[in-house]
Formats: C-alpha cells, structure tokens, sequence
C-alpha cells in the first residue's frame, strides 16, 4: 500500500467512524455490540439520535474545513482556517463541542479566542482538535516528525487554550504520519513521545501504554488523554478496522469521537479496502458553512488523495 492509499483509508476511516459511533454517544459501554452482535452482518449503519445513517458529525465537518483550508492555500492558513470554523458554527450544526462553540462565536480575533476562553474557563482540554485532526494529518505526513507536530499544536490552539490539547493532537498527527509512511505506529509510540512538550509527557505515556485500558481512565473519554488513548487501546488490542471501530464504539461515552479518532489510525494501518463497504455507500458528510454542500464518498476520496499529494485545488 502506498501513502495515498492508507490517506484514503484514514480520511474515510475517521468518517465512518463518526458516522457509525454518532447513534451511540453517551450511551451505556457494549451497546454496539449487544445491538450488532455479528460483526460483518451488515445494517451497522443505523443512524438515530437525531442521526440519519451514515450522516457523519460536527468531528468530520470540522475536518473537512481544515482540509479544504489546506487545499485551497497549499499551506497552514491559520487565520482562513478560524474564519471557516466560524461560517461553520454560524451556519447551524447539528452538534457542536461547547469549547469549540464559545471560542467561535466570541468575537475575538483566530489569535486570541481561545487563550481568552482558557484564561476564564480553565477548562480547555476536551477532544475537540483531535478529533478533527486525520485530514492535516495526512496533509502533514511528507515532513517529518517536528513540523507535522507543530502544525497540529497551532490548528488545536485555534480553539482549545490548554496545551494538553495540543499535545494529543500533535501525537496523533505523528502517529498517522509514521503509518502513512508504512511504519507501525504503536511500534514507535516511544519516539514520538520524545517530541511531546516535558510538562505532558508523563501523562501521555500513561493512557498510550501498552498496558493502559480504557477502564483505567480519570475523565470521561470527551476528554483529550483518554479519547488518544482509547483510540490507541483499540488499535493495539483488534487486528482489523472493523474490531477497531467495534470495541471504540463500545466503549460508551463520545462514541463518535473515539471512533473517528480509532477510524482515523485504523484506516491509515489497515487501508480503504478493510472498511466494510456497507459502511462506506450510506456515509455522507453535511458541510454547514459550506453554501449547503454534502460530500459523499467520492469527494471524500479525492480529498484525501489531494492531501496525500498536496494537490492545490486553485
Ligand atoms: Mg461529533
């Protein structure tokens, strides 16, 4: 498999992982599982709780503005990025993270929202820049460990003050750059905490150790350590994207989340073609702060494949 190729299979594993955990977010742990006990048996892909099946959420959308921001400038436009998320979170999404929704429609500049929300609330450590983080991931992956780490910690600080956001986000943009580019990213967990910032890496080395389980966490997974580290629970403990996605989504809690997150490694590991195609033809993405848009499956290829060779679409 090629870079492009795992791109594919991490842009559209992120989105259905979405789209699949979305019917369950804070639902009980093993509600997947007791409602789909066979996996492959198809009909997955349900949707409810407002859901329509396949209708991937505010994680994917998110992303897909990140990733049409990289596109359209051929590089990290911070400033362009922030005014997108604002069209977007004016435009009315079906769910928005309430970080994310206070720092954008505060009024302050894409330079200041954020620190100003962290400064007040303290509480700034959500999963809401992992989450849409697979697209500048991918984008990100050609350079090497530093720069894609870095590009990560300014697009999480657009809209999460606390550094502990950035830091998730950062491992997890050198996570998908290490498969992107064939290497076995549980395999280099080591040297890619090595680049964490000092004051978080102790934390981040416990919820991404190899005996770490999701039980043991000490926030509830909307939080950013264990959203990472159940994504990477579930990596290390299936040997497909399918079992990946099943047990994330089993998890309970923002079932979305952690299974965009696991989608998003899983698909770069295993690549497009493990993604159950009843899963793939029903996804489709609403893009509010788009002119009323919806990406199906073949825009979401072509985007993924655009950032895998960062085609310019101007
Ligand atoms: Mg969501």
């Amino acid at each position: 498999m090629n870079l492009a190729q795992r791109a594919v299979g991490a842009v559209v594993g992120s989105a259905v992982g979405d789209a699949l955990g979305a019917p369950f977010e804070f639902g009980p742990a093993g509600a997947f599982s007791s409602r789909f006990p066979l996996p492959g048996a198809g009909g997955e892909m349900s949707g409810g709780g407002g859901w329509d099946a396949g209708e991937a959420t505010d994680d994917t959308q998110m992303a897909v503005h990140v990733a049409e921001s990289l596109l359209e400038h051929g590089r990290l436009n911070l400033p362009d990025i922030f005014a997108r998320f604002q069209r977007w979170a004016a435009d009315d999404p079906k769910d928005i993270g309430l970080q994310t929704e206070d720092v954008l429609t505060r009024g302050l500049p894409w330079d200041q929202a954020a620190a100003a929300h962290y400064r007040s609330s303290h509480l700034a450590a959500g999963n809401g820049a992992l989450m849409r983080a697979t697209p500048s991931a991918v984008y990100f992956a050609r350079d090497d460990r530093q720069t894609t780490m870095a590009a990560a910690r300014h697009i999480a600080a657009l809209t999460h003050g606390d550094p502990a956001a950035w830091e998730g986000t950062a491992i997890f943009h050198d996570l998908i750059r290490v498969a992107l580019n064939g290497g076995d990213p549980l395999d280099q967990l080591s040297q890619t905490l090595t680049a964490v910032q000092p004051d978080h890496r102790r934390r981040y080395a416990a919820v991404l150790a190899a005996d770490w389980h999701p039980d043991h966490a000490t926030e509830f997974n909307g939080a950013v350590w264990p959203c990472l580290g159940s994504a990477v629970w579930a990596l290390r403990t299936t040997q497909s994207y399918e079992d990946a996605i099943r047990a994330a989504i089993d998890l309970g809690g923002d079932t979305d989340t952690v299974a965009a997150v696991t989608g998003g490694l899983a698909g770069a590991v295993y690549g497009p073609a493990a993604i159950p195609a009843n899963w793939t033809e029903p996804l489709h993405v609403p893009l509010p702060g788009s002119g009323g848009r919806t990406l199906r499956l073949p825009h979401l290829l072509n985007l993924a494949r655009d950032l895998a060779e960062r085609q310019s679409t101007d």
